[in-house]
């Protein structure tokens, strides 16, 4: 067998709720650019857990849908012998999506808006005003609905099912 090798402007690891959306960005946005995504996990489109959004709490510990990472939460040892679900040697199990979305096909179908002070802040640090709460409330779809939070901020938080990432529909 003949080795084919070929070349990419930009490789991005991993399809989840990140990279799946940069893969797909670089690609449709210049044609001309060459974007490999890799993604280790399988395709769960025909996974019962996946496909019923109930099922979101069992999905994350499907073997057929996660990684096993552990992860040291806390400095001090006897404090994460304490979590339930800590083994020793390892750390705290905390199971991460193993599919074509990453974590997205398992999420709560929950929309979390940010602050507009969130948005500035990114915008400050990169001095990037696209990034800006202004530039960000136009875009977002569930910036014009929605009201005050408790201290007055006019961040939004909705459900609206139906309106969730949908890694297969790039
Ligand atoms: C149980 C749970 C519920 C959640 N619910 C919500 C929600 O309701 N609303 C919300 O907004 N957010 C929710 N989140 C958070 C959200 O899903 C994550 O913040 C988001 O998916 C993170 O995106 P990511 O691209 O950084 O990582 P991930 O989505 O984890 O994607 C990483 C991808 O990389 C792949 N990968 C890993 N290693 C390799 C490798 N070596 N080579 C190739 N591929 C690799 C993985 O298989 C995976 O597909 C939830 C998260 C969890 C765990």
């Amino acid at each position: 067998m003949s080795e084919q090798r070929q070349t990419f402007d930009f490789i991005v690891v991993g399809s989840g709720a990140g990279g799946g959306v940069l893969a797909s960005r670089l690609a449709r946005n210049n044609k001309n650019l060459k974007v490999l995504l890799i993604e280790a996990g399988g395709d769960p489109r025909s996974n019962v857990y996946y496909q019923v959004p109930g099922f979101h709490a069992l999905a994350t510990e499907r073997p057929e849908l996660r990684w096993d990472y552990f992860v040291q939460h806390f400095t001090q040892p006897a404090l994460a012998s304490e979590d339930e679900k800590y083994e020793a040697g390892k750390g705290i199990f905390y199971p991460r999506a193993s599919a074509i979305g990453g974590c997205t096909a398992h999420h709560a179908m929950i929309t979390v808006y940010p602050d507009p002070s969130d948005w500035d802040h990114i915008a400050n640090i990169t001095n990037d005003v696209s990034w800006s709460s202004d530039t960000m409330s136009a875009s977002h779809p569930l910036a014009s609905t929605g009201g005050a939070g408790p201290s007055g901020q006019s961040y939004n938080v909705q459900h609206r099912p139906g309106s969730v990432f949908n890694p297969f529909a790039f």
